[in-house]
């Protein structure tokens, strides 16, 4: 599979384009599942400037998808069309400890290290993000949380840019947090999140991120190729427990499987492809339909064309 290069085309309307341009470029290995077909652009910008002088200038016609580490995403087999925007590097990826309390990350930034940055600085509140293997622009979009914290806790603002190549800046109230779901407008891209803290004593907090690190290891299958919860929880209920009522634990669709461990992860046993992936999805929501009559609703973001 791959698409018309349209490189030269973004280039010469951009000519002071700092950021890296590549075509048909593989998307598989940045994704924790390892399928899926290429972006038709991949588009790492120098800096935020960069992504802006970019977007303005991009062509209105040309789609516009921003991946983060991939942790929550199937990418589908026939590839992205577009633009698919990757943020990495020092731009994007540095942290800086603020007066008060608080933390500014860039948003390639990982949640680990995150939390980890906290920790040194004896910032308190932030220790949640440790066990979650996103970046801090895709635990905006989700509002990310585990273990009793969410991102919309500890957020004072967000910095992005949107399709139009404007530089944005979000408050928390802007960022229209609800479960796993940001009401902030689609298009923009974030580019980094001022986190607010209290203080903390750095040795507990280092103790509560051991914590959470070994519960996870216990009932996730954190070293599987998977992509985190599959499906929201249709409360009250739990989603593991109707999809292990339904009879689906351990089920396989091609090379994909439900974990045997965690009900609502799905796995690639090494061969899958996404078709596989998202086709056993569909088929846990179809008999978790028919057993309890519960409609489950995908949490995993798919991208992309079905080869
Ligand atoms: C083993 C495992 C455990 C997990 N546990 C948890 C958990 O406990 N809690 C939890 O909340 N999640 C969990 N997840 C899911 C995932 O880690 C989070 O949803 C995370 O926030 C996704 O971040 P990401 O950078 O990987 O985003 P991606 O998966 O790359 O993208 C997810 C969404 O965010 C958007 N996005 C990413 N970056 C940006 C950006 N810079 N600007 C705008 N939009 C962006 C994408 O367009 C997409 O819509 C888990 C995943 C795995 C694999």
């Amino acid at each position: 599979m791959s698409f018309p290069d349209i490189v030269g085309d973004i280039a010469a309307r951009a000519p002071d384009l700092r950021g890296r341009l590549s075509a048909n470029a593989p998307l598989a290995p940045y994704t924790w599942f390892r399928v899926g077909g290429p972006a038709q652009v991949l588009f790492s910008p120098a800096d935020e400037e960069d992504l802006a002088h970019f977007l303005a200038r991009l062509a209105p016609d040309i789609p516009v998808t921003t991946i983060g580490l991939c942790s929550n995403l199937i990418v589908r087999d026939g590839g992205v069309p577009g633009v698919v925007v990757r943020l990495g590097g020092k731009a994007f990826g540095e942290i800086a400890t603020l007066p008060d309390h608080r933390l500014r990350g860039g948003a390639a930034v990982p949640d680990m290290k995150l939390a980890r940055a906290a920790a040194d600085a004896g910032i308190d509140g932030l220790a949640f993000f440790c066990g979650i293997p996103g970046s801090i622009g895709g635990a905006l979009r989700m509002n990310a949380g585990a273990h009793g914290g969410e991102t919309t806790d500890v957020l004072v603002e967000a910095g992005g840019v949107d399709r139009a190549g404007h530089i944005r800046v979000f408050t928390r109230a802007d960022m229209g947090f609800s479960y796993r779901h940001s009401d902030a407008p689609d298009d923009v891209v974030f580019t980094s999140a001022v986190f607010q803290g209290r203080p903390g004593d750095p040795a507990e907090i280092a103790a509560e991120m051991k914590r959470i690190t070994a519960a996870r290891e216990q009932s996730q299958p954190i070293r599987e190729r998977t992509g985190g919860s599959t499906f929201a929880n249709p409360r009250p209920h739990s989603a593991w427990k109707v999809i292990d009522a339904a009879g689906c634990r351990g089920l396989v669709v091609g090379d994909a499987q439900v974990s045997p461990m965690h009900c609502n992860f799905l796995i690639n046993r090494g061969a899958a492809t996404a078709g596989d992936i998202e086709g056993l999805g569909e088929e846990v929501r179809r008999r978790v339909r028919e057993h309890s009559g519960i409609e489950l609703r995908w949490e995993i973001r798919r991208i992309g064309l079905s080869a």
